[in-house]
């Protein structure tokens, strides 16, 4: 099994002023070094600057998107070629609040994961059911078919991460049960190792969904918990920093 992964994800979050954040997380990790990968995935406009902070350091560096084209006219677009020259070495795909807000579907999701495959970042691919999706008893189901239209078959022989992130989790403060996060990773392992064998048994699925220094023991010592994607609590190096130590 790889090394846990634990991933921030900034959103729109992040002015220049916020790189001491980065470098502070990169300076604790020299001291104290972590048993985990570490990776903060900053705005488009900061990548470039925050992989140079970051070029001596354990911590990479990876987008919240990509286009599934490599160039072209896709005006406000940002290919997965230009995350990469950018100094990216993962891609965030289909995170809810891509999925809500532009209406991405599971095949834009796989393209998005082929994209990163063609230039060189490890996918990270996100999926989770909504509050209404798991009072109706679908949250299985929903996430299951997520990963069966999400996760290329392309990607059998190179890194990539799935993310569960239950969409009323996501910078809610709610999470779920330990036994509910250990019964949906159970089943995205299955529907993994279904589609693409033995590369589907060593994948990480990160946990994501209001992880904070608080619970984040817990949550990443459940089973199949291979990581965490963290929004909010990723802002601050202390918190982020604490996550990490809890892995
Ligand atoms: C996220 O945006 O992927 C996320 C998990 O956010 P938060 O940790 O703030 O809930």
């Amino acid at each position: 099994m790889p090394a846990p992964l634990i991933a921030g994800n900034w959103k729109m979050n992040g002015l220049a002023a916020d790189l001491g954040e980065a470098r502070a997380l990169a300076a604790a990790l020299a001291e104290t070094p972590a048993g985990t990968r570490v990776a903060l995935c900053p705005p488009a406009t900061l990548l470039a600057r925050m992989a140079d902070a970051l070029a001596e350091s354990a911590v990479l560096v990876g987008g919240q998107d990509c286009h599934s084209e490599h160039a072209g006219a896709f005006t406000g677009d940002v290919s997965a070629e230009m995350l990469a020259d950018a100094g990216a070495r993962l891609v965030i795909v289909g995170h809810s609040e891509r999925r809500a807000a532009y209406g991405e579907d599971d095949a834009q999701v796989a393209a998005k994961a082929l994209a990163a495959l063609r230039a060189g970042l490890e996918p990270i691919i996100c999926v989770g059911e909504t509050l209404a999706q798991r009072e109706a008893g679908a949250a299985l189901e929903v996430v299951a078919r997520q990963v069966r239209g999400s996760v290329p078959a392309g990607l059998g022989e190179t890194a990539f991460a799935v993310a569960y992130e239950p969409v009323w989790a996501i910078g809610t403060g709610l999470t779920p049960t330990i036994e509910a996060i250990e019964a949906v990773h159970a089943a995205i392992r299955r529907t993994l190792v279904e589609a693409l064998g033995a590369a589907g048994a060593r994948a990480p699925i990160l946990y994501g969904g209001s992880v904070k220094p608080a619970n984040a023991a817990e949550i990443l010592g459940a089973a199949e918990v291979g990581g965490a994607l963290v929004g909010g609590a990723s802002l601050k190096a202390a918190d982020f920093l604490a996550i990490i130590r809890a892995a």
